[in-house]
C-alpha cells in the first residue's frame, strides 16, 4: 500500500484496531454541526465520513446540534442543515440530539468535578484571565481563586447558576496545570455565565457550558465510539480525554480523530466570509449557485451523487491543504455523463443562411439523446432549415493557427447534418458580424485550406428553435487561495447572463429540475424561475476543457 492510500485510510484504520481489539462493539459516529450558518462542501466532507464510515462498519451515525451557544444560533439554520444532510443522502433515523439536551447532565457533571477539586470557580477579570494564562513561551500563573474549597466553589458554581452573578464576574475552570505546554489545559473554562435565552431551553440557564466541555461529554453520553473532527482540535484532545477520565467515566470512551478540513480553491468556506457575502449582497443568498453552500451547490444542479464521489476522492489526509476545482468539476462531470441526454443548446447565437436550401423547407434529422449508445435514450428529430444559428465563438474571420473551426472559405460539419462551406460574411454599421452566408452539401469538400479536416459545431434552426437565458457561472474569487478580501479578490464575471440563448424544440418539456448535456458546452439544468417567457438554465459544471479554456470561449 503507497504511502498515499494509507493516509486515505488512517480513520479506517483505527477503527480496525479498536475493533479487533474489542475495545468498542460496535462504530457509533455523528455529525455535529452548529447551527450557526449554511452547510458548505467541506462540511459535506465530515457528513460523508461520519454517515459514510458508520454505514461502512454497520454501526450508526448521529445527528447533533452543537448549541451551547445561546445567542448565535437560529432556527432557520437547524431546519438548513438538516435538509442538506438529508439531501446528501444519509439518514439519521430517530437519532437527532443537540447539545442543549444534556446540559442537565453537563451541569451535575461540572459539581462533581468541582466536589472532587478538579474544577474551581474563578474572579478573575478577562483581562487577567488572559494575563494569567501566559504564552506559548510563557507559562501560566495560578489564579488566585484556584486553592479555594470544593466547598466554596460549589456554593458559587450555584449562585452562579441561580442568577446571583453578572457575565465575566465569575466563571468556572478545570484545574489542570497553568505551566502546561499545551495552552488548552491551563485551566480552561467549562462553564460562563450567560444572561440569554436559548432557542431550545427558554430560560432555564444563566450559564452555558463551554464546547470542549460539552463536546466530550455530549459524545460520552450518545454512546459514540469515534469522534472525527477537523485538525484543529488536535490539541483540544488532551482537555477531551481529561475530562471523561476525571469524570471516571465509564470505559469504553469515545476515541478523538482529528483530519484535515477540506479547502477548495478559488471559494471560500469560512462561516463568517459567507455571511458577508451574502449580507452585503455580493451573491443572490444562501444558495446562490457560485457559493460553496450545499443549497448553493443544489441550485446550481450538483447531484448529491456527484458531491458523494468527490468526497470519496479527496480522501481524509492529515495535513492541511487546498484541493483543485478540477476535482470537484471532474465527479460532477463523472456523475452526470452516463444519465443525461446530449442535446443542441446555442449559447451566443449567430446567424448563418443556406443560401442552396430553398425557404420553407425543412428537413427533419434524426439525433440519438445519447451517442454513445444511440438505443439507450432514443431519437428525436432536429430540424434543418435555411436560416441556422451557430456559436459566435465557433467562427473567426481571421483564424489564428489552432483555430480549426468556421472561417471565411473554409467548411465545418454540422452535428447530425451536412457540411456548410462559409462564402461570405456581412457585417452592420458597426463592423460586427451579423451574418454569415453559407452553402450546404452532403459531402466535405476536402481538407480546409489548413489543412485539417472540417470541425464538428453545434447549430440549431432559427425558426424550430426555442429562446431562453443561460447562466453561466465561473468562480467567485480570482486567486486560488482568496484570503477573504473581497473587493480585490471576487470575481466580477463570476456570473454571465445568456440571454439571447437558443434551444432545441425537444427541450420544451424539459422539467425544473432536470438536467442536460448541451453538447460541446457542459452540463446543464433547468431552473424553476423564468426570464419573463423564457425558461432559464443553470450550467453546473463545462465539459473536460476545464475553466480558462470555457472562460476564454466564451
Ligand atoms: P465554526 O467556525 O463556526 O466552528 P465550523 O466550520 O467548524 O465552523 P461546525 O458547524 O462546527 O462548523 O462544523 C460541523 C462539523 O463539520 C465539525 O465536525 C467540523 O469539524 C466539520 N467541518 C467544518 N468545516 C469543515 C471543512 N472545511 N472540512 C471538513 N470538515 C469540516
Ligand atoms: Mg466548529
Amino acid at each position: 500500500m503507497s504511502n498515499d492510500e494509507k493516509l486515505k485510510n488512517f480513520i479506517r484504520n483505527f477503527i480496525d484496531i479498536d475493533l479487533e481489539q474489542k475495545r468498542y462493539g460496535f462504530v457509533m459516529t455523528r455529525f455535529p454541526p452548529e447551527p450557526n450558518g449554511y452547510l458548505h462542501i467541506g462540511h459535506a466532507k465530515s457528513v460523508c465520513l461520519n454517515f459514510g464510515l458508520a454505514a461502512e462498519y454497520g454501526g450508526r451515525c448521529n445527528m447533533r446540534f452543537d448549541d451551547t451557544n445561546p445567542v448565535k444560533e437560529d432556527l432557520e439554520y437547524v431546519e438548513s442543515i438538516l435538509n442538506d444532510v438529508k439531501w446528501l443522502g444519509f439518514d439519521w433515523q430517530d437519532r437527532l440530539y443537540y447539545a442543549s439536551d444534556y446540559f442537565d447532565q453537563l451541569y451535575e457533571c461540572a459539581e462533581k468535578l468541582i466536589l472532587s477539586g478538579q474544577a474551581y470557580v474563578c474572579d478573575l477579570p478577562p483581562d487577567k484571565v488572559r494575563e494569567y494564562r501566559g504564552t506559548l513561551t510563557k507559562k501560566g500563573i495560578d489564579s488566585p481563586y484556584r486553592e479555594r474549597s470544593p466547598q466554596e466553589s460549589l456554593d458559587l458554581f450555584r449562585r452562579m447558576r441561580a442568577g446571583e452573578f453578572e457575565e465575566g464576574e465569575k466563571f468556572l475552570r478545570a484545574k489542570i496545570d497553568m505551566a502546561s505546554p499545551n495552552l488548552n489545559m491551563r485551566d480552561p473554562a467549562l462553564y460562563r455565565i450567560k444572561k440569554a435565552a436559548h432557542h431550545r431551553t427558554g430560560d432555564k440557564w444563566l450559564i452555558y457550558p463551554m464546547y470542549d466541555y460539552t463536546h466530550c461529554l455530549s459524545d460520552a453520553i450518545e454512546g459514540v465510539s469515534h469522534s472525527i473532527c477537523t485538525l484543529e482540535f488536535e490539541d483540544h484532545r488532551p482537555l477531551y480525554d481529561w475530562v471523561l477520565e476525571k469524570l471516571d467515566w465509564p470505559e469504553p470512551r469515545p476515541r478523538q480523530i482529528e483530519f484535515a478540513r477540506l479547502n477548495l480553491e478559488y471559494t471560500l468556506m469560512s462561516k463568517r466570509k459567507l455571511l458577508e457575502l451574502v449580507k452585503e449582497n455580493h451573491v443572490r443568498g444562501w444558495d446562490d449557485p457560485r457559493l460553496p453552500t450545499l443549497a448553493a451547490l443544489r441550485s446550481r444542479g450538483l447531484t448529491p451523487s456527484s458531491i458523494r464521489l468527490f468526497c470519496e476522492r479527496i480522501g481524509v489526509a492529515k495535513k492541511d491543504s487546498w484541493i483543485e476545482m478540477d476535482w470537484l468539476d471532474k465527479a460532477v462531470r463523472d456523475d452526470l455523463n452516463s444519465q443525461v441526454k446530449r442535446v443542441m443548446a446555442v449559447l451566443d447565437p449567430l446567424k448563418v443562411v443556406i443560401e442552396n436550401w430553398p425557404e420553407g423547407q425543412e428537413k427533419a434529422l434524426p439525433a440519438p439523446f445519447f451517442p454513445d449508445e444511440p438505443e439507450k435514450m432514443g431519437y428525436r428529430e432536429v430540424s434543418l432549415t435555411r436560416e441556422i444559428f451557430i456559436e459566435r465563438d465557433d467562427f473567426r474571420l481571421e483564424p489564428d493557427q489552432d483555430f480549426f473551426r468556421l472561417a471565411p472559405g473554409r467548411e465545418a460539419r454540422l452535428r447530425w447534418g451536412g457540411f456548410i462551406h462559409c462564402h461570405e460574411v456581412v457585417t452592420d454599421e458597426s463592423g460586427q458580424i451579423c451574418e454569415l452566408r453559407a452553402t450546404l452539401s452532403e459531402r466535405s469538400r476536402g481538407l480546409n485550406p489548413n489543412g485539417k479536416r472540417p470541425a464538428i459545431i453545434h447549430w440549431l434552426s432559427a425558426k424550430n428553435s426555442l429562446p431562453a437565458t443561460v447562466r453561466l457561472y465561473d468562480r467567485l474569487f480570482l486567486k486560488p487561495k482568496p484570503t477573504g478580501h473581497l473587493e480585490e479578490e471576487l470575481n466580477p464575471d463570476s456570473l454571465i447572463e445568456r440571454r439571447q440563448a437558443r434551444l432545441e424544440l425537444s427541450l420544451a418539456e424539459a422539467q425544473p429540475g432536470q438536467r442536460f448535456q448541451f453538447e460541446r458546452l457542459g452540463y446543464f439544468m433547468k431552473i424553476s424561475e423564468k426570464d419573463g417567457q423564457k425558461p432559464i438554465f443553470n450550467r453546473i459544471v463545462s465539459l473536460k476543457d476545464g475553466w480558462a479554456k470555457m472562460a476564454k470561449n466564451r
